[in-house]
């Protein structure tokens, strides 16, 4: 989508976020939403933009699965085992269930309410870029058949006139962010605001996806910083959670993913990587200890167990 200039919509510049100074940006995001969100607030042109946007991902959301067989930022990087079984084996990723269509419905009404929501509030000064396509850091392998090769990142903000920024932000803040909205339920928004992101299990690569992206984008823009941010879909009054991840923590995400898929054109299995990684607080994801699970390899990865579970040796493709 092209980047919205708040030029753009003269006539809705009553409805911007009130100048204050915010400590950081994870605080100035929570408030823009909260104020775009607003009846009051939100510019009934990008309602109108942003619901059109909504309604053609519904309906592909309930008319068909887009699951590609690809390792890319959102899928197959949680766990280096993954990643391994998917590149070697590009069939054996379990299906998501039939009936998942409302839940990425709902996912896609909520980014589109959000992206209206914060260009409507956004002050002077700042530019933002939504579903913005990224390419691939430079170490991602150049294989479109296993591999995708380019991607998108939910929001983008970026400081266009320092002066004028620094009415709502630190002027040691980061030029740029990098935004990844997540919707979630009520258990997962709650336990969302307490993750040690870089530490607890992110069995779903939450982290591993910003990791790529924000590797991609501070080969441009060394000035940058990235928020995963909660939207409680169980309790939509509930405000915008967004967690400020460490550039040293992405740093490290980043390596971990890069190890990952050397590993996997290699051949060479990693074993559990994930159950190893975290034992007992991987069986929810892992579908272990009498848990469902929900990674799509659990139940190859159960019945082939590596050197580190059992004798036998390492695994090859
Ligand atoms: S079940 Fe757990 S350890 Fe096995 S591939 Fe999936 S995430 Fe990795």
């Amino acid at each position: 989508m092209r980047e919205f200039k708040l030029d753009d919509f003269p006539q809705q510049t009553q409805s911007r976020l009130p100048v204050t100074a915010y400590p950081d940006w994870s605080r100035f995001l929570k408030a823009l939403w909260l104020h775009g969100m607003s009846v009051n607030n939100i510019d009934p042109v990008l309602v109108d933009i942003h619901c059109d946007r909504a309604l053609m991902n519904i309906k592909s959301s309930m008319l068909a699965r887009n699951e590609v067989p690809r390792v890319r930022p959102s899928a197959f990087l949680a766990c280096a085992r993954q990643t391994y079984f998917q590149v070697c084996s590009g069939e054996s990723a379990e299906k998501m269930p039939d009936n998942i269509g409302p839940t990425f419905a709902v996912g896609h009404l909520l980014h589109e309410l959000s992206y209206a929501a914060v260009k409507s509030a956004l002050p002077e000064g700042f530019s933002v870029d939504t579903e913005k396509v990224v390419s691939m850091p430079d170490w991602w392998p150049e294989d479109y058949t296993r591999f995708n090769q380019e991607g998108h990142v939910d929001m983008w903000i970026t400081v266009d006139d320092p002066f004028k920024a620094a009415k709502y932000l630190p002027d040691d803040a980061p030029k740029a962010m990098l935004i990844d909205f997540k919707t979630m339920g009520g258990y997962s928004y709650k336990k969302h605001g307490k993750t040690l992101w870089g530490e607890d299990p992110d069995g779903f690569g939450y982290l591993a996806q910003l990791s790529v992206y924000a590797a991609a984008l501070s080969e441009s823009n060394t000035e940058m910083g990235a928020i995963i941010a909660g939207i409680n879909r169980d309790s939509l009054t509930q405000p915008l959670l967004p967690r400020y991840i460490e550039p040293e923590v992405l740093t490290a995400e980043a390596n971990r993913v890069r190890v990952a898929i050397e590993m996997a054109l290699e051949k060479t299995d990693p074993g559990e990587e994930f159950l190893i990684r975290h034992e007992k607080e991987a069986y929810f994801y892992c579908g272990r200890g009498g848990r469902p699970g929900y990674c799509p390899f659990r139940t190859k990865c159960a019945a082939e167990p590596s050197r580190e579970t059992a004798k036998g040796g390492a695994h090859t493709c």
